[in-house]
């Protein structure tokens, strides 16, 4: 049954026990069936007083840990709220940890650590795709106060810049989102985010902005246009005005007073949650078992290995 028909409720209720997460997990890891390491053995049982699989075989009776490995291992709570604030963060505008921390009683920072893991494992996997065909591309600051347009000498200090990329589909719909914080607006850091995110041959839209010079002899295929400035230039590349609007908003909406050192992991939930609605609701017409956020975010919750991260938002 897919979880989008799960209210919060019906969620908390369904993943009420440790029990039943830790059924959740081992369906969510061996999607095809758990065996054993090293009898081969394909029978288990689950002991009721650890968080492992015993392989059913006689002579093995070889231990498998269900979390080892997992998000869930590394949360310092009981399984059935790391459950929860899976679902309140994949609710609409997600959950900050300050909210988070109120829903489920725990410590601020136990909160935040455990938000910061999940988007961890969110870049992880967007990190492999690669935009390809037609790629709006510009740069915008967040951060500090007001929208980010509007000021001017110190409080641009408080901004930090980010590089924005969006793949336009002939209907003029945004495909692959990417969001990506940078040390300068500067060619080196915008060449680096195109080579590393953007497929050669690409054709790439920008503004005249120097930064982009060259790229074109990058295997791109590359055209830069004057821009109008002002709100002309939000209708000439809508598709990357409309990804840093509604990321601002998302930001100074769910977050508030987000920390700039963290940029880098919003931006990649940001870009997770993105790239992943419209994706839900093609998989939800087709009715297949990944059809929801909290249903994709669980399954990378259990199978992913997480990385300790750099502040750069790279792993490590
Ligand atoms: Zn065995």
């Amino acid at each position: 049954m897919p979880y989008q028909s799960l209210t919060l409720p019906d969620f908390a209720a369904k993943f009420a026990t440790v029990d039943s997460c830790l059924e959740a997990i081992v369906q969510r890891r061996w999607p095809d069936g758990w065996k054993c390491r090293h009898c081969g053995g394909v029978r288990y049982h689950r002991l009721r007083t650890r968080r492992v699989l015993q392989c059913a075989t006689r002579s093995c009776r070889r231990q498998t840990s269900i979390t080892a490995g997992t998000i869930f291992a590394q949360a310092k709570l009981a399984l059935p709220k790391v459950f929860l604030a899976i679902y309140l963060m994949t609710d609409k505008q997600g959950v900050s940890a300050m909210a988070l921390r109120k829903h489920l009683g725990c410590h601020y920072d136990t909160a935040h650590r455990l938000l910061m893991l999940l988007r961890g494992a969110m870049a992880d996997r967007d990190q492999a795709y690669a935009l390809q065909g037609v790629v709006q591309v510009d740069e915008a600051y967040v951060g500090g106060h007001g929208d980010g347009r509007h000021r001017r000498g110190r409080a641009r200090d408080t901004k930090r810049v980010i590089a924005v990329a969006v793949e336009q589909s002939a209907s003029d719909v945004s495909g692959f989102v990417h969001l990506e914080a940078l040390p300068a607006a500067d060619s080196e850091s915008l060449h680096g985010m195109v080579l590393e995110k953007i497929k050669p041959g690409a054709r790439l839209l920008t503004d005249e902005w120097q930064g982009y010079n060259g790229i074109g002899d990058k295997g791109y295929d590359h055209q830069p246009t004057i821009s109008p400035g002002g709100h002309a230039a939000s209708l000439q590349w809508p598709l990357v005005h409309r990804a840093i609007s509604n990321c601002t908003r998302w930001l100074l909406g769910t977050h508030r007073n987000f920390c700039l050192r963290y940029l880098p992991e919003y931006l990649a939930e940001f870009c997770w949650r993105t790239n992943r609605r419209n994706r839900s609701k093609q998989d939800h017409d087709r009715n297949t078992r990944e059809a929801t956020l909290p249903d994709r975010l669980l399954t990378i919750a259990c199978r992913q290995r997480p990385r300790p991260r750099t502040a750069a938002g790279k792993a490590a």
